[in-house]
């Protein structure tokens, strides 16, 4: 009875009640993004006509009661907790993968709304909940959007996501009874990350911890990028003013100092030291695991070749390795425990640790 009392509080009562715990929530300097990069996803076929959309499943009826502020662009409309979702799913993940799969996507995305309005002053948004820029909230398409895109699977695949939503109704992820910031990335290779290595705090649940995905299931898990010396210099020294760069290029970056987890923590470039978040900001970089290799000393000639490992910041749940471990028959309860250490979904808070 507790836990259908609990998912009936309006939005009004429940972000009351959470203002009182937010002074225990800390607002992690740096975090720009519960991701930062939404997965690719292949372009269907526009020109096919739509599926009869006869069989949707309902929205689930927690959801369909919260109304969540969506700010695009300059304007905030104001839908349904279960539309946002649908559509931040839809954004955040290909409709191919799978259901245990997206049923955590929709936890982790619910589970961030809840997070932002829970949140201590100042808000991420003033006048809204969540934004639909993937490199400040989450991605969000809507309806239309995912007609052009899906083509005919339009119905199939909504429906899976909307079932996917429905699955989890209400449902939020949980560290002593708090809604967490979940973090998620598209992948990872090997491990994930510890949150204070990408960002400047640390998170109990949001710590290194093994991922399954291989270069044949998460496409690009490994991956190049070339930057010629030329550009390379160029966009240092607009970032760095610090920078001296001498003649010998192979001599230009140096320090490379690894975290736990492999990835570059920092290094200097051109004597300017540099952390690896801001390093992958400056040349889009896929992720922080990177290796570097300088093609030759003459700056006119060479390149540098940054090769990554991974997709994302790596903090959190890792997509493919989520899907991975939904294909292998995990659901999404113990996708969800393990990418989040210690953190429970939220209704499980009142059985968990009674003995019967
Ligand atoms: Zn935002």
């Amino acid at each position: 009875m507790k836990k259908i009392a609990l998912f009936s509080l309006t939005l009004g009562i429940f972000a009351a009640a959470l203002s009182i715990v937010s002074a225990l929530i800390f607002p992690m300097e740096g975090v720009s993004a519960a991701r930062d990069a939404p997965i690719e996803q292949e372009q269907e076929s526009p020109s096919a006509p739509p599926e009869p959309e006869t069989s949707l499943p309902p929205p689930g009826e927690n959801d369909a009661r919260v109304n969540v502020r969506v700010k695009d662009g300059d304007s905030v409309s104001e839908m349904s907790m279960f539309e946002y979702l649908v559509g931040a799913v839809a954004g955040e993940m290909p409709a191919s993968f799978e259901p245990e799969a997206l049923r955590a996507q929709s936890a982790a995305a619910r589970t961030y709304v809840w997070y932002n309005i829970s949140a201590a002053e100042p808000k991420k948004h003033a006048d809204a909940d969540v934004c639909t820029d993937p490199g400040c909230c989450a991605a969000f398409t809507s309806e239309t959007e995912l007609r052009e895109k899906w083509g005919a699977d339009f119905g199939k695949n909504l429906a899976k996501i909307r079932a996917a939503v429905a699955a989890t109704d209400g449902i939020y992820i949980t560290y002593d009874s708090e809604p967490i910031l979940a973090a998620f990335h598209a992948s990872s290779y090997g491990s994930t990350e510890n949150a204070e290595d990408v960002w400047s705090g640390a998170r109990p649940y949001l710590v290194s911890v093994p991922t399954p995905e291989t270069s044949e299931d998460a496409p690009g898990l490994i991956s190049a990028a070339t930057i010629s010396l030329k550009d390379f210099k160029e966009t240092a020294l607009k970032a760095l003013p610090d920078t001296v760069f001498g003649a010998d290029a192979e001599k230009w970056i140096t320090d490379v100092a690894y975290d736990e987890a492999g990835r570059a923590a920092s290094m200097k470039i051109g004597g300017a030291e540099i952390t690896g978040a801001r390093l992958r900001e400056l040349f889009g970089l896929r992720s922080t695991a990177i290796t570097v290799y300088v093609s030759s000393p003459d700056e006119n000639t060479g390149d540098v070749i940054f090769t990554t490992a991974g997709h994302g910041h790596g903090v959190g749940m890792s997509q493919y390795g989520a899907n991975i471990m939904a294909k292998n028959g995990a659901d999404w309860r113990e996708i969800i425990k393990t990418y989040y250490t210690g953190a429970i979904p939220s209704d499980e808070i009142f059985t968990e640790g009674i003995a019967l």
